[in-house]
């Protein structure tokens, strides 16, 4: 039996991960592929909503402790689909008051078992301008230093994963109007060709 893959993209707030991964899963389901995609966070926040939270970026907010427990609850969810390919939009880290905590700490990748990570990236300003533009999220307010500051943090905390899993990593640059390249290369990236779908 084939194994399906379970792709994690990560990409720090408003790089555009849940833009770009909607239009893979558009193109590989046009393609007769079975793809899908779970927004982590929407997963953690259907289970939150049972415990009484009623934002969705009030999720970062709850104690480290019950942010763990809806973690594994979302993990668990999501490793019984049995797509051909299951696309996971999430992040790598979480700003926290206590520090940055993982998007994918040890308990979770054994749940889920990712055959493949992708480091959704894009140039420090236009990050920056696209959560200033994108009313439609309460997201935290940052400086560039700050943006450059995540994107070096994101990176050694997916070096960790890749490590601990033994699947490897790619970063893919969602440049500024750009989204349809940046959809076809994440297609190419693990194992499929456009058109004449088939295996690398
Ligand atoms: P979060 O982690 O907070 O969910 P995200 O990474 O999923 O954020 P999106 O919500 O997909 O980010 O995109 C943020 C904003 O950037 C949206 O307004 C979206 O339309 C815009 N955007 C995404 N990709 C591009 C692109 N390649 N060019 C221009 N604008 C883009
Ligand atoms: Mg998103």
């Amino acid at each position: 039996m084939v194994e399906n893959k379970r792709v994690v993209i990560v990409g720090i707030p408003g790089v555009g991960k849940t833009t770009l991964v909607t239009t893979v899963v558009d193109k590989l389901n046009g393609d007769n592929k079975h793809a899908s995609v779970k927004s982590y966070g929407t997963v953690m926040f259907e289970q939150a909503k049972k415990i009484g939270v009623n934002d969705r970026d009030g999720l970062r907010k709850l104690p480290v402790e019950k942010q763990k427990e809806l973690q594994k609850m979302a993990a668990e969810e999501i490793s019984n689909l049995k797509d051909d390919v299951v696309f996971i939009d999430t992040h790598a880290f979480i700003a926290s008051k206590s520090g940055f905590y993982p998007g994918l700490p040890n308990h979770v990748l054994q749940i889920l078992q990712p055959t493949h990570f992708i480091i959704i990236s894009a140039h420090p300003s236009e990050i920056f301008d696209r959560r200033m533009k994108d009313k439609t999220r309460n997201r935290d307010k940052i400086s560039i230093g700050g943006i450059k500051n995540e994107l070096a943090i994101q990176e050694s905390m997916l070096s960790s994963c890749s490590v601990l899993t033994g699947s490897p990593i790619k970063v893919i640059l969602n440049n500024e109007g750009k989204v349809e390249e940046a959809a076809d290369k994440v297609i190419k990236t693990i194992g499929y060709r456009r058109k004449i779908i088939e295996w690398e």
